[in-house]
């Protein structure tokens, strides 16, 4: 079984998000179920010397776009046993940012293009590609059009994984015949048309066999208007081609006991949370109170996340003892506000505006509470890491969220953190103190810290029913 995965981002080379931690842990974890995946992203600038210094050039070539004919180079590095190829133009691909581009239409329309051009010099021929959001939701139609003739691709069967339908990748209707190559006979409502514009996402939401997302509540809640970006009509029409499975996370890389980056290690979770939260403290000049509860934040800064919430109750959070560590960077509008606010509460919120994995790790391991009120949430991630660093997740119950966090009950004792649903900052504030109620209660927390931490979020269970509907559309296609 040969699976080419096809995305924009990926661990350790590129990363602002969930999609990147996925493309880095899913191919390995499906390698060691027996199957063949290989990984391909873009050579963009950010990608850290020490990996490019190991790429081997393999080949290079010229991709069609539009009218033009533009420069392709492929390279390869095998890491973590997982062959990656990239696709090298350094036009597209050194920017100063990897996505957030004027001309992001056509950069990722090369890439796409790019991919199958390549591909059959590559001497891998992949019985399914797996794309992942609007990047690559191009493969699907340029199979079915621009290829549907090419000896090489005949078997070729698609899939396609939303990671968060929020972002689309809808661009002005003239790059269908400039860009794409493509007459307008494909500018209808079930094709590429989408409110009078062309659409990537939608593009592999129709010309791709199969479709995932990343939980199964979140599967079912695109398909209503709420929640489903105007694409929740096309997303009911295949609904029986569209599954939710479960993301893991990287449990050899989360791992806190191993974890390089942690200021310090214990042989016990609870004892080595204390110590962390001491020098957390101590790094971030907040008072250095053992008993005090420290709640993390660390996400994207944008509205999806539930920050309008936070804001609209922060001076009530404030008002308890507690600490609150924010890292996180995106809109002006949040930096500036919870900035404004650690000013104001300098004792007890610290915000850092930014990306920095060494100190979200060391955030995860020394915050008692991981505060997480998302608007919606494909799967999320954070929640899971924060769990099994035993900081005890405080969610909306919404898509992933809803899957992994089972609010506390203390009439059965179960559960491995609190929720609330509305979204409703007087609801989450409950929620919150609910939670800081329960962390006085050592007997109780301490129980919570250890279920949270052993829950079992690795990729093996997911991987196997990547699998599963692998081999399935593979036996399709022998049939047909
Ligand atoms: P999303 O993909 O919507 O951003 P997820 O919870 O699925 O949310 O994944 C977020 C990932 O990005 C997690 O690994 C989280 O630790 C990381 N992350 C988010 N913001 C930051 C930041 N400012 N610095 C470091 N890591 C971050």
């Amino acid at each position: 079984m040969k699976i080419l995965f096809v995305a924009a981002e990926g661990v350790p080379f590129v990363k602002t998000g969930g999609l990147a931690d996925v493309i880095g842990a899913l191919p390995r974890a499906l390698r060691s179920l027996g199957a063949d995946v290989r990984v391909v992203l873009p050579c963009y600038g950010q990608i850290p010397d020490t990996y490019r210094q190991q790429m081997t050039d393999l080949v290079t070539g010229t991709v069609p776009l539009g009218w033009r004919n533009q420069y392709c180079g492929v390279k390869q590095l095998i890491y973590d046993e997982v062959p990656h190829y990239f696709i090298d133009n350094e036009y597209y691909f050194k920017r100063d940012s990897i996505y957030g581009c004027e001309d992001d239409a056509e950069r990722f329309a090369y890439f796409c293009r790019a991919v199958l051009e390549m591909l059959p010099a590559l001497s891998f021929q992949p019985d399914i590609m797996h794309c992942h959001d609007w990047h690559s939701g191009l493969v699907s139609l340029f199979l079915k059009t621009h290829y549907a003739a090419h000896p090489f691709y005949q078997s070729v069967q698609t899939v396609f994984t939303i990671h968060n339908l929020q972002y689309q990748g809808i661009f002005p209707h003239p790059i269908l015949g400039d860009i794409l190559g493509l007459s307008e006979d494909y500018f209808t409502i079930d094709q590429m048309e989408f409110y009078g514009q062309v659409n990537y996402m939608k593009a592999g939401l129709v010309y791709s066999d199969r479709l995932t997302t990343v939980s199964p509540t979140y599967a079912s809640e695109i398909q209503h208007d709420y929640f489903g970006e105007r694409l929740d009509g096309l997303l009911r029409h295949r609904q029986k081609d569209l599954t939710g499975i479960l993301n893991g996370i990287d449990v050899q890389s989360y791992d806190p006991y191993t974890d390089p980056d942690l200021y310090a290690h214990a042989d016990d979770l609870l004892r080595q949370k204390q110590i962390n939260k001491r020098r957390l403290q101590k790094h971030f000049r907040l008072p250095e109170k053992e008993r005090t509860p420290v709640i993390g934040m660390i996400t994207r800064l944008t509205a999806q996340k539930g920050l309008d919430l936070v804001l609209h109750v922060i001076d009530e959070i404030m008002k308890s003892d507690v600490q609150m560590v924010i890292l996180g960077s995106g809109e002006d509008r949040y930096e500036q506000r919870f900035s404004e606010f650690a000013k104001r509460y300098p004792d007890k919120l610290y915000v850092r505006i930014g990306f920095d994995e060494r100190l979200a790790r060391n955030i995860y391991m020394a915050s008692d509470l991981f505060l997480m009120p998302s608007i919606f949430e494909p799967c999320g991630l954070s929640q899971m890491i924060a769990m099994r660093y035993g900081s005890i997740p405080i969610v909306r119950e919404t898509g992933g969220l809803r899957d992994t966090v089972q609010s506390y009950n203390e009439a059965t004792g179960t559960g491995n953190g609190f929720s609330f649903r509305n979204i409703n900052a007087h609801d989450m504030l409950y929620a919150i103190h609910r939670a800081l109620w329960f962390y006085q209660n050592p007997q109780v927390w301490n129980n919570l810290v250890k279920e949270a931490s052993q829950m079992d979020f690795g990729w093996t269970n997911s991987a196997r029913k990547y699998k599963a509907m692998y081999e399935d559309l593979k036996k399709m296609e022998d049939v047909t």
